[in-house]
């Protein structure tokens, strides 16, 4: 077409300018030259546009391709007319009669005054071009929307009235779908963050800027120097610097921990956990550091008090020494809390032998019953009383162990015990102790009681005689009578002397306000005058034997105090001896002197030989005497710092000594005399 319109174009310019110059007679050749002009032009002219045209071809196909790829239809939109014309694909107003009507109808009614506005700013010039994405239905339901992509742009030039409008649509509901889904995945990204109180933060090293996430989008705050001086307190300041090196410089990779920071959140100060990772680029340099920052303040808190109440617990359960303990019937191991057996380590797992181990042998059965409700999984309480040598005391401990189900299966077979051991040691010594005093106060009561009665009859027996001898001898006119009845009395009241005086010194003695004299005196020579002083008191057909075997036996003490348990050796000796001798003595000993008074008597049996040294004790209560005599000698002893002991057999006789600390200087009489002597005292 385009060939045909140049060729004659090119005649009839030839013919008009032959005209112009008047050369008709030149008109064949004219002609010929004409035809040759318009053949070439039209020659170019095709080859002009052919290439053009080709070049169009294969635009056209490349963007053909490239609409049928995304699903795009074109169309053109008569604005006088209000008609479409479908200029590639299948747009949604591909009907030879639609108009914008057509158009609006299918557009959801909600978006449809956006997309009127949008068109009639195109058509009326205000804009060169619109795009919107809209809901259309295509006629399948009422409610079956789709969304589409609308670009549409004024073909006519800027400034001319608009006729025409090319318009693209593209049905975009597929990318609609994955934009709102990932939309929905940042909201409720930013929703989960918001609710945990995290804080999403990077850091730009370049820029020294700290940014944060609000709203999914990156807000700067402040610099890292501005933040470690404002926001960290004081104390965690140096650590935090150090940290922040230490990502900065790559020595640090990642950081989790907390930290005290204030001016956060609109909190004066709080505890945050925070968490750091770096960046880095290719050449291995940190660009960039990002982590979370959570609010733990109240956690930490709660986390303080618990750790505060554990603390409390773990001192209160070790005060009261109780030992908490879990068994696993899996694993048939004992988890306990507070347990010495485990050097207070819960993590140190316990079996039962390590508990056999340390449990009295008297007591390993009834750890055994408790073990066979452990492995058989009895469903029982149970208690039992059990000693345990444990490392801390190094002595028998009396412990209540008691235990009772704790978790069961969902067949109901337990899997777990729980229990305490109870340390008793303390209350059972305690009431040991109390069972004791009450003991001992009873017996006082009852010894108290015994006094008084003895005593009563031991005053009454010579106040009685010394009344009814002092009548006879006012009676009596014989000087025989006179003088035995004097003789009576006397005795008697020093009886009764002996008796108070007893009674005072064991007071005084209790007391300890009785002060010993250090006086030097020979022995030997005191000894010599103690037969004038016993030999009367002798029991008819009784022997008082002397044992002195010294010339001379010096010494620095009481020589009234030795009298005194002298004496009473002595007194006691006369009561129980009807027959035989009554020795008395003394000797060098290592210690010092032993004193000592051995009789043929009636004995003392063995039962009773160490309780007669206390007071008021007193094996035969019809003999004569007020069980202080022997308590007195101990008591006596005692305050020289010596020792007092017995050595009897029921019916041979008794042994009474005592040994008191002192340095003697002495001279024995004879060797044969002294080895007699030690044989004759036993072991002591
Ligand atoms: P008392 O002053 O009443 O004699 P003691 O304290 O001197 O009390 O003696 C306590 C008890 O020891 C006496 O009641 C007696 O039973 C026993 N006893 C002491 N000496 C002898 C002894 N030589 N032979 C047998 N029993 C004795």
């Amino acid at each position: 077409m385009n060939m045909v319109f140049v060729a004659v174009a090119s005649i009839i310019i030839l013919a008009y300018i032959n005209t112009l110059a008047n050369l008709s007679y030149m008109l064949p050749l004219n002609i010929f030259l004409a035809v040759v002009f318009a053949a070439a032009c039209a020659a170019l002219v095709y080859f002009v546009t052919d290439k053009s045209k080709s070049k169009l071809i294969l635009l056209n196909s490349d963007l053909e391709k490239s609409l049928v790829s995304s699903g795009t239809s074109v169309w053109r939109y008569d604005v006088g007319k209000d008609e479409f014309e479908t200029l590639f694909g299948l747009p949604l107003c591909n009907r030879e009669d639609a108009g914008m009507h057509s158009l609006m109808e299918i557009i959801n009614t909600q978006d449809r005054q956006h997309v009127q506005q949008a068109i009639e700013k195109v058509v009326s010039g205000k804009h060169r071009s619109a795009n919107f994405t809209v809901r259309c239905n295509q006629g399948c339901s009422d409610d079956c929307y789709e969304y589409y992509k609308f670009d549409i742009v004024a073909k006519d030039k800027p400034g001319m009235p608009v006729t025409c409008l090319i318009g693209t649509e593209r049905n975009v509901s597929l990318d609609k779908l994955n934009d709102l889904e990932y939309q929905d995945v940042l909201m409720s990204l930013d929703l989960s963050i918001r609710a945990s109180r995290m804080m999403i933060w990077y850091y730009d090293v370049d820029s020294d800027m700290l940014y944060k996430i609000v709203n999914n989008e990156f807000v700067p705050t402040r610099s890292m120097h501005d933040f470690l001086l404002q926001a960290v307190e004081p104390k965690d300041r140096g650590e935090c610097i150090h940290l922040y090196q230490s990502l900065i410089e790559g020595r640090l990779e990642y950081y989790f921990g907390n930290v005290d920071l204030q001016n956060i959140n609109g909190r004066a100060t709080g505890t945050y956990e925070c968490s750091f990772i770096s960046m880095k680029n290719t050449q291995g340099k940190v660009t960039k550091l990002a982590g979370t920052c959570q609010d733990i303040t109240e956690k930490h808190q709660e986390h303080l008090i618990v750790a505060e109440g554990n603390k409390r617990f773990t001192l209160a359960m070790k005060t009261s020494n109780f030992v908490l303990w879990e068994f696993d019937c899996e694993t048939q191991l004992f988890t306990a809390y507070n347990e010495p057996l485990n050097h207070f380590d819960d993590k140190v797992k316990l079996g039962i032998i390590d508990y056999i181990k340390f449990v009295h042998p008297d007591d390993v059965n009834k750890l055994a019953t408790m073990n066979e409700h452990l492995s058989m999984r009895h469903d029982v309480n149970f208690s039992t009383e059990l000693r345990f040598m444990d490392g801390d005391h190094g002595e028998w401990q009396f412990y209540t162990l008691t235990g009772a189900p704790f978790e069961k299966d969902k067949f109901g077979n337990v899997t777990k015990y729980a229990g305490i051991r109870k340390n008793n040691t303390h209350f059972i010594t305690l009431n040991n102790e109390l069972k004791r005093a009450k003991e001992k106060a009873e017996k006082s009561d009852k010894l108290k009681t015994q006094f008084i009665a003895n005593m009563t009859h031991e005053i009454r027996t010579p106040l009685n005689s010394i009344v009814g001898f002092t009548q006879l001898l006012q009676a009596s006119d014989k000087k025989e009578d006179q003088i035995k009845f004097c003789q009576i009395i006397n005795n008697n009241s020093d009886m009764l002397l002996t008796i108070f005086n007893n009674v005072m010194d064991l007071s005084d003695l209790e007391s300890g306000v009785i002060e010993l004299k250090h006086e030097q005196f020979d022995m030997a020579e005191q000894f010599g005058m103690l037969k004038d002083i016993f030999a009367h008191k002798m029991p008819e057909g009784v022997e008082l034997v002397l044992e002195s075997p010294y010339s001379s036996f010096l010494v620095c003490l009481d020589w009234d105090r030795i009298l005194q348990i002298l004496t009473n050796f002595v007194n006691n000796a006369c009561k129980y001896t009807i027959s035989g001798s009554i020795t008395i003595g003394y000797r060098q000993h290592e210690m010092g002197m032993q004193i000592y008074c051995r009789d043929t008597g009636k004995g003392i049996a063995e039962a009773d030989r160490e309780r007669i040294f206390k007071s008021f004790e007193k094996v035969d209560h019809y003999v004569q005497g007020l069980g202080l005599g022997l308590s007195i000698c101990a008591a006596l002893v005692n305050t020289f710092g010596g020792k007092i002991g017995v050595q009897s057999e029921l019916g041979v006789g008794s042994l009474f000594w005592a040994v008191i600390p002192c340095e003697p200087v002495c001279q024995l009489k004879s060797t044969v005399e002294h080895a007699a002597l030690g044989n004759n005292l036993g072991s002591e």
